[in-house]
């Protein structure tokens, strides 16, 4: 007990550390990270222990999450995850899937919005990165419109693609045949340290990850609010 204390606060000196370096640096700090991902929990195992690992890491390093708001699926078991050690969440939900969703009560803020746009743009607008973990047709065209606004210069905060079990497979081969065939700038995926996208297939990464991605901007990077007329 008292060990598991002092490693916490170890943790909590070294995020301290880090976060008093930006400060007087004028870089960005990762407070927060909006999580894309399915509202089924997927038939492998390993989709539900990865959403459980980061919403665990998240609460120790002290990132809240940002997410659609839900207690089904893995977005469910993140939440839950996050909540029970002692992190914070906010759950973003139009009103019309509060039911179909089951909304997530227990969440530190809740916000209902009119519709999928207004979602999209108040979760974008609450984050400092972006996490896609597996998940359905939702999960993907949420990742990849987050994608398009970058990829047009409407914001420069990190999108990383959370490759669990290679689950996101396809989805890289067909960027690269893109990339091949010419409707897609290699740079964009990541072939340059500063641009966007990034891949990870171990959760332990994600969190690294982005926070020397945010490092890397200045603190005006992430004060970005979403464009209205990209969606
Ligand atoms: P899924 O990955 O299909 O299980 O959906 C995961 C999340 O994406 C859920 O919160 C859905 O409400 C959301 N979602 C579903 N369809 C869309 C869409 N067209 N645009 C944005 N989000 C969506």
């Amino acid at each position: 007990m008292a060990a598991d204390k002092a490693k916490r606060g170890k943790a909590r000196d070294g995020l301290t550390l880090v976060r008093w370096r930006c400060h007087i640096e004028g870089m960005a700090d990762l407070r927060s990270i909006c999580i894309y991902c399915g509202a089924n929990a997927g038939t492998d195992p390993q989709y539900r222990e990865a959403a459980e690992n980061l919403g665990r890491a998240m609460a120790k390093a002290g990132i809240r999450l940002v997410y659609g708001g839900g207690s089904v699926g893995l977005m469910g078991i993140i939440a839950r995850t996050v909540l029970q050690h002692g992190g914070e969440v906010t759950g973003i939900i139009p009103q019309f899937l509060k039911d179909r969703e089951v909304m997530l009560k227990e969440v530190s803020e809740l916000i209902v919005t009119e519709d999928m746009h207004e979602r999209k743009r108040t979760m974008f607008d609450h984050s400092d990165a972006f996490v896609a973990l597996p998940g359905g047709i939702g999960t993907l065209e949420e990742v990849v419109e987050i994608m398009t606004w970058a990829q047009l210069d409407q914001h420069e905060k990190p999108i990383l693609i959370a490759n669990i079990n290679g689950f996101w497979d396809s989805l890289v081969a067909l960027f690269e045949r893109m990339t091949d065939d010419g409707f897609l700038h290699k740079a964009f995926l990541g072939a340059h340290v500063d641009l966007p996208v990034r891949f990870c297939d171990e959760v332990e990464a994600i969190i690294p990850t982005l926070q020397e991605a945010v490092a890397a901007l200045p603190r005006h990077a992430l004060e970005a609010t979403s464009p209205e007329d990209m969606i």
